[in-house]
């Protein structure tokens, strides 16, 4: 299994990385990404500290940990600078906070991530179909969240990504140890969304090439 979004305590999520890697492990991941939320406060502390205990918990435990970020309620015309920031810094794979149906995202930053050319557009709500086409064209992946509230949209994301060649990968936002993938939560995931075990297949395909290309 591999899962690109998570939290730990450096934001809004319970447990230490270590702590979180050591759960994901024990759970049957092979790969996580560490994704704390992040805007121009906290960019420059968070992402260092995450390449670091990045490196050591790959080397030390039997699974890939990746350092990343996902920038969250940046200005919508600052997401571009915000992206250029987390890769310098080191981030991996970066993801944007999209508009979630749940939230007040700000308007414009579902586009502003996908024309930034971020690695993940995560949760985007009831996105439009020009973004859809858009995302696929920059190689923008969109996001299928087992996360509740921000999973209200799956089916609506699925669909239009199948219409338009978008790329899903399928995260879980984990912000507590409960929240890390299982059996259970794939399956009435990938039902309410009306998405099948071939598309869950090519979903974390989809995470691996991703992770693959930017190494
Ligand atoms: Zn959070
Ligand atoms: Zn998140």
């Amino acid at each position: 299994m591999i899962d690109l979004h998570s939290h730990t305590f450096f934001s809004d999520g319970v447990l230490i990385p270590s702590e979180l890697v050591c759960r994901a492990a024990a759970a049957g991941y092979k790969t996580i990404c560490l994704s704390d939320h992040v805007d121009f406060s906290n960019i420059d502390i968070t992402i260092p500290r995450m390449v670091k205990v990045s490196k050591i918990l790959t080397r030390e435990y039997k699974i890939k940990v990746i350092a990343g970020a996902e920038l969250t309620y940046v200005p919508p015309r600052m997401i571009a600078q915000a992206f250029r920031m987390a890769k310098n810094l080191g981030a991996e794979i970066v993801l944007v906070h999209g508009e979630t149906t749940v939230e007040p995202v700000p308007k414009g930053t579902n586009r502003a991530a996908i024309e930034a050319k971020v690695d993940i557009l995560a949760h985007p709500g009831n996105i439009s179909k020009d973004d859809v086409k858009l995302a696929r064209a920059n190689k923008v992946h969109l996001e299928i969240t087992t996360r509740r509230g921000h999973n209200k949209t799956n089916k609506h994301v699925a669909r239009l990504a199948h219409i338009y060649g978008a790329k899903l990968v399928f995260n879980t936002d984990t912000h507590t140890p409960e929240d890390l993938m299982n059996e259970t939560l794939v399956k009435s995931t990938l039902a309410a969304a009306h998405l099948t075990a071939k598309d869950f297949k090519t979903m974390q395909e989809n995470a691996y090439n991703l992770v693959r290309m930017k190494e």
